[in-house]
């Protein structure tokens, strides 16, 4: 037996409650945390790609990544003896409103792998319908799983919270998709990513259980949560609670945090689609800003409203902690403290937000009001100017104060979508805004050597823009891997300079701006 195997466990099947009715079918599932269900097996699996980094830190072998075995497990064509996978019950609001029980319509968990203190809950996506499937097919096509399994590993290695992918597989099987939601159904390749998180458990899951007053397993849910992902604090206690959902809310300021930092929009931050451990989960019509403009959401479905637009992401991330706070409030019956917590989110942001812009800008922390005043212009100054946000400050490291403000704004120039429409006035505005910027870096110690290093190590240089991973899905199905591999190699190291990788510094070319896939894409997946 490969020794990795050895390290299996069930934790969360172990903790929690089983569906009593075994059918495979459609339906409510009430009392319970999860269902039995298996992989639906498919055609022809055959590995596109292995996380061989991530197959490392599981200590999966090198040569279980190319076994046969592999592929037929990890695609869900065969299950392990004595392994019995599962979906979970989870609900949420989706788009602000209540939308009942969803749970893993396409998501398998196989089981979890014990390696240190919090276990890997190793998940299928894509692997065949659950009795949550709705009225959906439980599959997940080629296009979407490559998005995915690139952009995990890339936002991982960006140092953003994220759940993981360890494989990508092509089923064998076609899959029908009305991709743009306009009648234009058509088959698609079928894929399965294995993912990978401590755990998958969202905002959701105690959610269902509050809306349907199952109070017992609400209890049980948030205890098995606290203990094995939070093990440090008291369980079982409604002080431990308070506590726990204090964690909650900060671990999830973290990472939006690092989204405005790393310019991600997720696209539908539905509270289902919130990890109860602050990762970044569920990659679907995300999108990555390439002109700023804080307004812009990359989701067709959300067009009209924008509700998950760029700049409103930490304000959504706190609407759907309240909604958390509401599901586990029958754990303390008290608001009070709920409502301290969620009103300090919004205080804490702001400040961490200055200080994270400070860093972008190579400053010190604390910030003070000259800074804050010159990071505010500097968003005003990018909105106006139609400037690309990774370009912008990638290269504002080049600054040094010896340069006069027409050299600094030359520095910027590559970044400029349109330089030539840039004004004089607004060109002024520029120079001042260097200026200012020069005089601040003038009066804090770091030399312009260190400070291009410290900012390097937080402006990344190479995101996987959505034209990227268009060009990768596009040769992908014709089977042509290679733009996806060189895409994988490129993003294990995004703050690098990589001469090898330059043509990706580069902005969104003018054919992307309004392909389908590239600007705006539906939640069709
Ligand atoms: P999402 O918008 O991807 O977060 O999905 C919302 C809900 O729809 C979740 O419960 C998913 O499991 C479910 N879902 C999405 N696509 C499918 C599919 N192809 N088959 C079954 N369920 C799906
Ligand atoms: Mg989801």
């Amino acid at each position: 037996m490969e020794d990795w195997k050895k390290a299996i466990t069930n934790d969360f099947r172990d903790a929690l409650v089983v569906d009593e009715v075994k059918s495979n079918q459609p339906r409510q599932v009430y009392n319970a945390h999860y269902s039995d269900v298996n992989p639906t097996p498919s055609q022809n699996p055959r590995l596109i790609s292995a996380n061989s980094k991530l197959a490392q830190e599981l200590k999966i072998s090198p040569d279980y990544l190319r076994s046969e075995e592999f592929v037929t497990v990890f695609s869900g064509n065969s299950v392990l003896p004595n392994n019995i996978p599962y979906a979970m019950c989870y609900g949420g609001h989706q788009f602000g409103q209540w939308a009942g029980q969803l749970g893993d319509g396409r998501a398998i968990n196989l089981f979890e792998l014990n390696r240190g203190s919090v276990p890997y809950q190793i998940q299928l996506k894509g692997a065949g319908p659950t009795p949550y499937s709705r009225s959906a097919d439980g599959r997940a096509v080629l296009r979407s799983s490559v998005r995915e399994y690139l952009m995990s590993e890339a936002m991982h290695h960006l140092g953003v919270p994220t759940t993981r992918a360890l494989s990508l597989m092509l089923t064998g099987d076609k899959v029908l998709r009305d991709m743009m939601y306009d009648g234009n159904a058509a088959y698609e390749k079928g894929a399965v990513v294995c993912r990978v998180a401590p755990t998958f458990i969202r905002f959701g899951n105690f959610q269902i259980l509050a809306a349907r007053k199952d109070f017992t397993n609400l209890q049980r849910l948030a205890d098995y949560t606290i203990l094995t992902f939070f093990p440090h604090l008291k369980h079982g206690s409604k002080d431990g609670y308070i506590e726990w959902f204090k964690e909650v809310t900060n671990q999830t300021l973290e990472m939006v945090l690092h989204w405005q930092r790393v310019g991600f929009v997720h696209g539908v931050m539905n509270t289902d689609n919130m990890s109860i451990l602050g990762l970044t989960i569920d990659y679907g019509p995300y999108g990555w800003l390439d002109n700023y403009d804080p307004d812009w959401t990359p989701n067709t479905t959300d067009n009209q409203m924008k509700r998950y637009r760029f700049g409103h992401q930490p304000y959504i991330a706190q609407w759907n902690l309240a909604q958390l706070a509401n599901a586990i409030y029958p754990l303390i019956e008290e608001s009070e403290p709920l409502i301290e917590i969620l009103n300090h989110y919004k205080q804490s942001y702001q400040s961490k937000y200055m200080e994270m812009m400070c860093e972008k800008l190579g400053l010190s922390i604390p910030s003070s009001p000259k800074k804050v005043k010159l990071i505010q212009s500097l968003d005003q100054l990018m909105i106006s100017s139609n400037i690309d946000f990774t370009m912008c400050f990638r290269l504002l490291s080049t600054i040094t104060n010896q340069n006069s403000p027409e050299e600094c704004y030359v520095n910027i120039i590559p970044s400029f979508y349109q330089e030539k429409l840039i004004g004089a006035q607004l060109k002024s505005d520029w120079f001042d805004w260097f200026t200012s910027y020069q005089d601040l870096i003038s009066s804090e110690k770091p030399n312009s050597t260190i400070r291009k290093k410290n900012m390097d190590q937080i402006n990344p240089k190479y995101v996987l823009r959505n034209y990227m991973a268009q060009i990768a899905i596009d040769e992908a199905e014709k089977e042509n891997y290679s733009i996806l591999d060189e895409l994988y190699q490129m993003l294990l190291h995004p703050y690098d300079e990589q001469p090898q990788h330059q043509q990706w510094f580069a902005k969104r070319p003018e054919w992307a701006k309004n392909k389908i896939g590239c600007s705006a894409l539906s939640c069709s997946s």
